[in-house]
């Protein structure tokens, strides 16, 4: 059984792939699950994933988008499972076995045997140390403002604690500066200048982080690349490409303007893309694009509702000198 976070568990993770498993299981069907998948057809080895959604990828990219990762996992022979969870991995016999995993169950009732499970469930923000601390910090990260000064559990800027990378929840003005926890490593690096740039500067010298949104991945011979965030949607549109073929770009637009582009074997176009999120260019796009499909139409993008703050907060006093929060129980900030 592995998680993959460091490097070591990727080397042993590796070795047990090399060593020919007879399958793999892989839970989640996340960027990470899509990657360890595809690395085991790879290497020829069998691999079924297991997906509660309704597919792969779903939750960064939405639906539309997942079924056309389903669609290129299966094409590559991944016994591909969604809509199950798994309820439990087994070994040999009743606790007196050799302590090697033998099979999964699936809520469907079904089993699998399996030798190798890959936990691929996304990633758990270290915060409990900062409970207590009068930060607005909980399962969602720090939040800050757009210049990585943490805010307080009042909501108040704080001045001398600053926050960067996977913990921080920041606002973006072009997502209507709602707050955004973002796990990429690009968004990591800039927002650390930011906030060390910041510490040192004087109010009016201070910049605020307002990077568009990166990443990419490569899995099953296709390069994914994304700008903007794509979960910020109502619609999307294959704007340039061919699903079919795999090299296409698909559009994402949000009450009447563009908010992010991914692109199947097309990053040379992200860039184009990236300037017209920049200038809130109207969704769809124009239609004098280059390799427009025909008949394109946008559709239901169906990405998962945004995760909104949970934080269960009570105020107290009622003159402006006295109103203060308090966070109640387990805070979701
Ligand atoms: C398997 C995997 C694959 C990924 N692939 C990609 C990819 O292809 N592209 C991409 O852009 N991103 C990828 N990411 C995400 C990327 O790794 C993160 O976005 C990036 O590492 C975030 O940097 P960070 O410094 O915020 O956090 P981390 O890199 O997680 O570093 C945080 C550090 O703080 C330490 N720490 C925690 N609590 C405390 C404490 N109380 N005191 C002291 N230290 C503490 C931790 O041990 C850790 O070393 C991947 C992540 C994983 C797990």
């Amino acid at each position: 059984m592995f998680t993959v976070h460091t490097p070591d568990d990727v080397d042993g993770l590796r070795q047990a792939l090399t060593a020919g498993p007879g399958r793999v299981l892989v839970i989640g069907a996340g960027f990470t699950g899509c990657e360890v998948a595809s690395a085991c057809r790879e290497l020829d080895v069998p691999v079924t994933v297991v997906e509660q959604g309704t597919a792969p990828l779903t939750g960064a990219l939405g639906a539309v988008i997942g079924g056309v990762a389903a669609q290129m996992q299966r094409d590559h022979g991944v016994d591909l499972r969604c809509g199950v969870q798994v309820e439990a991995l087994e070994g040999e016999g009743d606790g007196d076995g050799d302590g090697l995993l033998r099979r999964a169950r699936l809520s469907d009732g079904s089993t699998l045997d399996v030798d190798v499970a890959v936990a691929a469930l996304g990633s758990i923000r270290n915060v409990e140390w900062l409970e207590g601390s009068g930060l607005a910090a909980g399962v969602w990260g720090v939040a800050c403002d757009a210049g990585c000064r943490v805010l307080d559990v009042n909501g108040v800027i704080t001045d001398d604690v600053f926050v960067a990378g996977d913990v921080a929840r920041f606002p973006h003005p072009v997502y209507d500066y709602q707050l955004l926890a973002l796990e990429h490593w690009g968004n990591a690096v800039a927002q650390a200048e930011i906030a060390a740039h910041n510490m040192i500067s004087t109010e009016s010298e201070r910049w605020p982080h307002l990077a568009l949104p990166e990443f990419w991945s490569t899995q099953f011979g296709t390069e994914i690349k994304s700008v903007g965030v794509p979960t910020y949607a109502g619609q999307v549109v294959i704007a340039q490409g061919s699903v079919a073929e795999r090299r296409f770009v698909a559009v994402y637009g949000y009450r009447g303007r563009i908010t992010a582009a991914v692109a199947f074997n097309q990053a040379k176009w992200l860039e184009f893309y990236e300037r017209l999120i920049d200038r809130a260019a109207p969704f769809p796009p124009s239609s004098r694009i280059v390799d427009e499909p025909a008949g394109r139409r946008p559709v239901a993008a169906e990405v998962p509702d945004r995760p909104t703050p949970q934080a269960t907060v009570v105020v107290t006093g009622h003159e402006p000198s006295e109103r203060r929060v308090a966070l109640v129980g387990k805070t979701y900030l």
